[in-house]
């Protein structure tokens, strides 16, 4: 047998597995049939599998184009920078947790009665950036070909796939989607380069990304 089973110990400090345990999943919407599945990267998945051209629905076999494929990505996307511009806070306090949205004359301190917490964001800049970089892992070409992305599945899971895919295929199949992985990762790209220059703070990202 091939697939995850057999990945050797990871050589870096922290997996993908790990590092994206709470990032949201990149979830697709099918343009033939609107069936909505999670796409994680050359994988094996009960509702779609990589072709040659692209991803194919395994729901009504439509294979997304580009356009179709990266448009919904940067859509994703950009409701994930929404949200965080949204600014929902929530109380510190878990006796609380008072949920809020920012107000223009805010204090930290929690408004419930009686209450001391602290507000804090709900979906933290580290947060967006974590997304940012999590989406990014389902592209690299390496991370597929290794299978050291984050699992979508575990064994167990009602959705768990039934057949794995062999070794040999997922090295084709990443190499031809190459195009495909680039272009996705320049759309990401774009977003995450804006958030890193302008919302967060280089050195919390690296305390973050090394604790
Ligand atoms: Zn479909
Ligand atoms: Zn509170």
């Amino acid at each position: 047998s091939s697939g995850i089973h057999n990945l050797e110990p990871l050589e870096t400090t922290i997996s993908d597995m790990e590092r994206f345990k709470d990032s949201a999943k990149f979830e697709l919407n099918c343009p033939n049939c609107s069936h909505l599945f999670p796409f994680g990267g050359i994988i094996a998945s009960n509702f779609y599998k990589m072709c040659y051209n692209g991803v194919q629905c395994k729901n009504c076999d439509h294979v997304f184009n580009m356009i179709q494929f990266t448009s919904q990505l940067e859509s994703v996307i950009r409701s994930h920078i929404s949200l965080y511009y949204a600014g929902w806070l929530y109380c510190d306090d878990s006796t609380c947790r008072n949920v809020t949205r920012q107000i223009s004359v805010f204090g930290k301190r929690c408004l419930n009665d009686g209450c001391t917490g602290v507000m804090q964001f709900k979906y933290t800049d580290k947060q967006l950036y974590n997304q940012l970089l999590y989406f990014n892992s389902l592209f690299d070409m390496e991370k597929n070909k290794k299978q050291l992305l984050k699992p979508l599945y575990y064994e167990g899971d009602i959705d768990y796939p039934s057949e794995q895919l062999a070794e040999s295929a997922i090295l084709a199949l990443t190499e031809q989607n190459r195009k495909l992985f680039e272009i996705s990762q320049g759309v990401i790209d774009k977003y995450l380069d804006n958030c890193g220059r302008r919302y967060v703070d280089m050195g919390a990202i690296f305390d973050f990304m090394m604790n």
